[in-house]
């Protein structure tokens, strides 16, 4: 295969999880006499530039699912954030009525509502239909097609240029990331500025997290590849901070390389040096990852099959992304872990994909009493702990798999 960045063939292992469905095609009712896709779920990290990616076996459209969309909103925690990061952005690069934000994945209009209340100009991307409209129904105006160097260069010519970029929780789920990245040096005016939120790649290599694998998940994201990618594409990177999100995720600041003008702070080479220093510029911190997922899985079914022995029912909380890689790379099936609960409405009644095991209301939770649940978004633990705290009344017990095996008390 070729890095989808700078086209190398020299690859080296990080991580295999033999097949899986995409992890947003759920199974309904009507679909369970029938077969399903399986993918194969292979990365690698790329011996020239180090980006991390996802070897492809199927275009786009396969894995693109508008029909179980993320609302942003639905995170109280998350929009908290989105606000305190515009009332950042305002103070810091002085930010006025006629200023102009463009956020790409806009989403639901989570963050730009926030700019909208302040006053401050501002435009989504957004190609998912339903979010698009729960935008728009904020006031917010939204452009439906997906980002590129095509779309920045057009807003631009339309006097739509950017002082302000956003970028949150996008960069590594584009496949094309150099048509992606150059979309954003074409859209930012003179002295614009960019900023990228993702996980880190070093916080999944050091917790475990394999789990955040899928396939729609095209790249694992380092300061080392990421400033790699900017500078091949007309951005450089002038500042850099880390944020608890996803695990532990960082946030790039970059400006056009050819007119911007923010000086470089001490934070870049800071992180690059310590992602140096773990040891991302070699081998092995690629290689050994595997080693690391299996381990996770091991400690996942040993959990699981000695409940069973001890006659204790397990359940599982949250159908997402995270939970399908964990579950289809475990081979884990309904008679290990009966059911999992979800409080999206869209995806009670249906089957896990691969692993088909049925997604629940919390009521049926309430009724079922399992001794065990084990919480697949190990990122939202606190909060899902408190909103399920009442499990202890029937002696239950909360579990998370990653990075260990851990029940807690
Ligand atoms: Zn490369």
């Amino acid at each position: 295969m070729k890095c989808r960045h700078c086209g190398s063939t020299h690859m080296v292992p990080f991580l295999d999880l033999g097949t899986a469905p995409p992890s947003n095609s759920y199974v309904t009712a009507d679909e369970r006499h029938l077969p399903e896709l399986w993918y194969p779920l292979v990365i690698h990290c790329c011996r020239e530039c180090r980006l991390v990616q996802t070897e492809d076996f199927a275009d786009r459209e396969t894995f693109f699912s508008s029909s179980y969309a993320y609302f942003s909103s639905f995170s109280t925690s998350w929009l908290d954030h989105a606000e305190r990061y515009v009332a950042d952005m305002q103070a810091r690069f002085g930010l006025t009525e006629a200023s102009h934000i463009v956020e790409v994945a806009a989403n639901d209009g989570y963050l730009l509502q926030y700019a909208k209340a302040r006053g401050i100009g501002c435009l989504g991307i957004e190609p998912t239909a339903s979010t698009a409209k729960a935008a728009r129904a904020k006031g917010i105006e939204i452009v439906e097609e997906f980002f590129g160097a095509e779309l920045g260069e057009k807003l631009a010519a339309e006097g739509r240029s950017a002082d302000l970029t956003a970028a949150n929780n996008v960069l590594a789920h584009v496949p094309d990331i150099n048509d992606f990245v150059a979309g954003f040096a074409r859209l930012l005016k003179a002295n614009g500025v960019a900023t990228f939120e993702f996980p880190h790649l070093l916080n999944m290599v050091r917790e475990a997290q394999f789990d955040t694998a899928y396939h729609e998940h095209y790249s694992y994201l380092s300061l080392t590849s990421v400033a790699r990618v900017f500078a091949a594409n007309g951005l450089s990177v002038f500042d850099v901070e880390t944020t608890p999100w996803h695990g532990g995720s960082l946030r790039v600041f970059a400006q056009r390389s050819d007119t911007g003008r923010h000086p470089v702070a001490s934070t870049v080479a800071a992180m690059l040096a310590e992602e140096h220093a773990a040891g991302m510029l070699g081998d092995t911190f690629y290689t050994d990852f595997q080693e690391a997922a299996q381990t996770v899985r091991d400690g996942f079914m040993e959990f699981l099959i000695e409940s069973r022995r001890q006659g204790l029912k397990v359940a599982a909380y949250g159908a997402a992304a995270k939970g399908n890689t964990l579950i289809n790379f475990s081979g884990v099936k309904p008679d290990l872990l009966s059911f999992v609960v979800d409080k999206n409405p869209a995806k009670q009644g249906l089957l896990l994909p691969g692993s088909r095991i049925p997604i629940v209301t919390e009521e049926f939770l309430k009724a079922e009493k399992p001794e065990r649940v084990v919480i697949l978004p190990w990122n939202l633990q606190a909060e899902i702990r408190q909103q399920l705290s009442y499990i202890s009344d029937w002696g239950g017990k909360f579990v998370t798999a990653v990075p260990a095996l851990t029940v807690h008390p």
